[in-house]
């Protein structure tokens, strides 16, 4: 499976340099990089980062607000105290998405490397939580077509970078930007997420705006 995963994608990115070399088509047919959705609803993206703090009162608020958000998980950060992912997903309104095993930058990477990080992620996410992921974050928005096609060859149908980072990274929080229709909010599993989720719902309501479910909408929009 994963030698054969590995050959595709190697066949591919041979195509694709091939395509890409004559035409304007390269990037055609690859899953969509998505950092705002096109969409004239009245509603934002809130994602979260990474997995690794697990904070009681970040999960109570997603909880009791039944608040929809993408979880871009690593496994390893996850399969520690796979339980507090796990509420979040049946009890709550979120869903786990591809975030890779390691978080490399993956345009580094050669195509058995994106592979593994892919795919690996994708395999383990969808044992723990019995959904394979569509999306991925690449680690740092660090995209270009390679990225694109060994994601494609994972199953995945779009990445998913931001259009703000509301992580409190320094001491302070960052300026709150005026949210917009379609943005998409990055926010990381840090001890600050439950402060940086409540800046990011107050933005949103600020603005008139509702967190949505990033899948549905990324079809409605036709985005994919
Ligand atoms: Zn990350």
């Amino acid at each position: 499976m994963w030698r054969s995963r590995a050959v595709v994608a190697a066949l591919a990115s041979l195509s694709l340099a091939f395509g890409a070399a004559g035409s304007a088509q390269a990037g055609v047919g690859l899953p969509p990089v998505v950092a705002h959705v096109p969409t004239s609803e009245k509603v934002v993206f809130l994602t979260i980062d990474d997995g690794w703090n697990h904070d009681p009162e970040a999960a109570r608020i997603l909880l009791e607000r039944r608040v929809p958000v993408s979880l871009f998980l690593l496994p390893g950060a996850a399969s520690y105290d796979v339980q507090y992912f796990t509420r979040l997903t049946q009890e709550g309104r979120a869903s786990v998405e591809n975030h890779t095993v390691g978080h490399p930058d993956l345009t580094t990477l050669d195509a058995a490397g994106k592979d593994a990080e892919v795919c690996g992620a994708g395999e383990q996410l969808g044992a723990a939580f019995g959904r394979t992921p569509k999306l991925l974050r690449p680690p740092y928005g660090a995209v270009n077509d390679d990225v694109r096609l060994a994601a494609k060859a994972c199953g995945v149908k779009a990445l998913v970078t931001w259009t703000h980072d509301f992580t409190t990274w320094g001491d302070v929080p960052p300026p709150t930007p005026r949210l917009a229709a379609g943005d998409i909010v990055l926010l990381h599993f840090t001890p600050t997420l439950a402060a940086d989720l409540q800046r990011a719902l107050d933005a949103a309501r600020a603005a008139g705006l509702k967190p949505a479910a990033l899948m549905p909408h990324l079809k409605s929009s036709g985005v994919i």
